[in-house]
Order: C-alpha cells, then sequence, then structure tokens
C-alpha cells in the first residue's frame, strides 16, 4: 500500500541520497527555494554543466559554422558533427552508418520537417496514413498539411484516425491492426502522452503494422525522462525538443533510421545553424546519460505515483488518464511524471492561479491536444529529476486544502 501524505515512501527516502546531489546542478532550483517548478513537460530546467558548455563555447571558440579556413569555424563544424554523432549514440542507434540526425528548432519543426520532405514526396494516389488525433497537435497538423498540398496537386491521400483504448488512453492495437491494408504507408505515434503521462505501447506496434509502414516517434516527452532504444522500438524517425531536455531553447533534432523508403533528405537551405543550441545539446545528452536515465525514470514515475496516491485520497480530484497506473504496485508501468487532473468546482484556470499564488507553477490550460483530446481544461503536474517528495507533498496539502473548503 502506499505511504500516507507526508511520510515518503522508503524507495524515494533511500533513492533520495543520489537524487541531492543531482538536484543541486541546477541554479534555478537551488537559487529558488521559495518556488516549485511543476512544468518540466513544458520546458526543463538546465543543469550547470549545459550552463557551462555554453559559455565555454561563446568564450573560446565562437563561429559560424562550415564555412571557414581558421580554427573556431572549423572547431564549431566538429562540434556539430560530434553533436549528430551524440544524438545517435543516445538513441542506441543499431546502424549509425546508415542513419541522419537533422537539427531543428524542436520537435513541432521536426515533425513538420518530416512531413515535408519526406512523407509529401513519397505518397502516391490512393495511399493511407494513420494520424493520433488525441495526442499533441504538433502530432497531427503537419500530417493534414501534407494531405492538404498533396491534393492540391491531384493526389488523394486517406488520413485514418489512430484508435485508442476507451480506458487505458493507449493506442488500441487490435483496432490498429485491423485499420491497416496494403496501401498503409505511415502512422505516426508518441511514445509518452503530454497529457495523461501514459508510456505508449508503441513497443507494439511495429508488430501491428508490419515490416513495411513507417513509424515516425513524436519522443518530446520521453527523451531524457527514460532511456529511449532505436533498435528496441524499431521506428523509423523520431523527433525530439532540446529544451524539453535541459538543452537550450530552438533546437531540436530528427533521426531518421533511412531503412524503409527513400533517404531523408531535409530540402531547402536552412541558414546557419544554431550553434550554441546544438552545443547544448551535446551537453544535455552527455548529462542526462551520466545521471542514469533508468534512475530518472524511477524517480519521476515514483514522484507520479505519490500524487496520484495523495490525490485518490481527496474526494475533489479527477485524475485524466490511464486508472492502472494510480498504483506503485502496478506491475506495468503505464504512467511517466506527469500527472493531469481538476477540481471538481474550481476551474482548472482558477486552480493554476491559487497554486502559483503558492509558488508552485504548474500547466493550466488545454494542452495543446489535437481534435480528439479533452473538451475541458485540466492542470497537469510534470516532474523532473530536480523536483522532491517535498514538492509533491507541499502540492498536496494545498490541494487538500481546497479538497476541504469547497
Ligand atoms: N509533442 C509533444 C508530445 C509535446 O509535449 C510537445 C510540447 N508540449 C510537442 C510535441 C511540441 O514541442 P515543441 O513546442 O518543443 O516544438
Amino acid at each position: 500500500m502506499s505511504a500516507p501524505i507526508g511520510s515518503p515512501s522508503r524507495e524515494i527516502t533511500d533513492s533520495g541520497i543520489w537524487q541531492a546531489p543531482l538536484r543541486a546542478q541546477f541554479p534555478i532550483v537551488t537559487g529558488h527555494p521559495d518556488v516549485t517548478y511543476l512544468d518540466s513537460s513544458a520546458t526543463s530546467q538546465k543543469p550547470r554543466a549545459v550552463l557551462d558548455a555554453v559559455q565555454d563555447y561563446l568564450t573560446t571558440s565562437n563561429a559560424n559554422a562550415g564555412r571557414g579556413t581558421y580554427t573556431w569555424a572549423n572547431h564549431t563544424t566538429a562540434l556539430i558533427e560530434r553533436a549528430r554523432e551524440r544524438v545517435k549514440t543516445f538513441l542506441r542507434d543499431p546502424d549509425p552508418e546508415r542513419s541522419e540526425v537533422h537539427f531543428t528548432s524542436g520537435t513541432t519543426e521536426g515533425l513538420r520537417t518530416v512531413a515535408r520532405d519526406w512523407l509529401v514526396p513519397c505518397l502516391r494516389d490512393g495511399d493511407e496514413i494513420i494520424v493520433p488525433f488525441a495526442d499533441h497537435q504538433a502530432n497531427a497538423a503537419p500530417w493534414l498539411e501534407a494531405q492538404d498540398l498533396l491534393a492540391r496537386r491531384g493526389t488523394a491521400v486517406t488520413v485514418r484516425e489512430m484508435p485508442y483504448e476507451q480506458d487505458s488512453r493507449d493506442y488500441d492495437q487490435r483496432a490498429l491492426a485491423a485499420l491497416v491494408n496494403e496501401r498503409t504507408r505511415f502512422v505516426a505515434v508518441t511514445h509518452v502522452h503530454h497529457v495523461y503521462g501514459a508510456d505508449m505501447n508503441v513497443h507494439r506496434v511495429r508488430d501491428t503494422v508490419g515490416p513495411d509502414v513507417v513509424i515516425c516517434l513524436d519522443a518530446a516527452q520521453s527523451i531524457g525522462h527514460k532511456p529511449v532504444d532505436m533498435d528496441a522500438l524499431d521506428v523509423d524517425f523520431a523527433v525530439f525538443s532540446g529544451h524539453k531536455t535541459m538543452a537550450l531553447p530552438g533546437i531540436g533534432a530528427v533521426w531518421a533510421r533511412g531503412e524503409r523508403g527513400p533517404a531523408f533528405q531535409p530540402g531547402g537551405w536552412s541558414g546557419s545553424p544554431n550553434t550554441t543550441g546544438i552545443v547544448s545539446l551535446h551537453a544535455a545528452l552527455d548529462w542526462l546519460e551520466n545521471a542514469g536515465l533508468d534512475r530518472i525514470e524511477r524517480w519521476t514515475v515514483d514522484l507520479g505515483v505519490r500524487l496520484t496516491d495523495g490525490l485518490s485520497r481527496l474526494g475533489s480530484y479527477q485524475v485524466l488518464g490511464c486508472p492502472l497506473s494510480l498504483t506503485a504496485d502496478s506491475t506495468v508501468q503505464r504512467r511517466q511524471g506527469i500527472v493531469t487532473f481538476r477540481h471538481r468546482r474550481i476551474s482548472s484556470n482558477d486552480l493554476g492561479f491559487i497554486l502559483a499564488s503558492h509558488g508552485l507553477m504548474v500547466r493550466a490550460d488545454g494542452h495543446c491536444q489535437g481534435r480528439a483530446g479533452e473538451r475541458d481544461t485540466s492542470v497537469r503536474v510534470s516532474l523532473h529529476i530536480y523536483n522532491t517528495p517535498d514538492d509533491i507533498d507541499r502540492l498536496l496539502d494545498i490541494l487538500a486544502g481546497l479538497d476541504r473548503e469547497s
């Protein structure tokens, strides 16, 4: 059984011995003891190592890449190439000789790039693609835009809705299998759901759709939070944002396996690269791997369980998403460190303001879900390695006060 509010579970207390030194590496966290940042799914805080890497680059060898006859420019070009390789090793790329890493400004642009530069040239009249409309809209809009663009050129592509299980909000593999036919070329999926926190069953999608369908993974909420292994997942594209993985804003990456379909060749002239972003991304991936992605995952999942357990004891709150993940005893881990809920009488917007007045930073809105998403707004708490059981208890204390009052 779970521990009562205020008495940390043994697991969390024990592992806190290693967590405290990691937390101490986030100047914005240690510098603001009066506030609690609980919005890491929107963007993550940055460890000192990332800030230092950027400062070091800018004060020792800042130059533009790919154009130089001098050391700083050549150094910058080499940094970018090394960062590409780092993304591959971070993702446990099984065939780095063949794959590509393309830097973008983030997940939204990355998914758009896959749609515009890979999917549009590939699709033929009568082809079908499958789109997850209850996931983030960044993983729906680009595929619809591709369909529109093709339609204007006289190529009719059918977009099918990814089916979801009613209770778990996970992908419904059986219904998905029934959707796939010989015209299905492409399926877009999300690794960790940004509202429900569900660790979606993407590892099963390859078996469901067969060997030839191209799978594109939105890994915005999984990379940096848990080990992500391209070999095990057998997807063709993985897309993520640096700012959610402890790097600077304005950088992200598309990893492309390069096995199914034509090579991924992002088109167009993209101008000067975001060198500081790329430097920060490399440093962030190093930091995350050294910190230990298994440990980060366990820590944030435990904190999420502490929160869902606490909420389940308060009558006024409804947690959205998979019920199985509400207990620490769940044999299948179904929820990462993202917990989204509503108060039955207080609006989510008001709840956001009330929590902010107590120094608790959460996200309170509709969370940019696609058209099959929630109708009403909600409050999302999203956790990272710098959060603590105290953060959760502080939140639960205030939520408990609002439970009694209303
Ligand atoms: N996909 C998911 C699952 C997300 O959570 C987000 C950001 N909330 C995005 C895509 C878009 O990421 P970005 O704004 O960094 O492009």
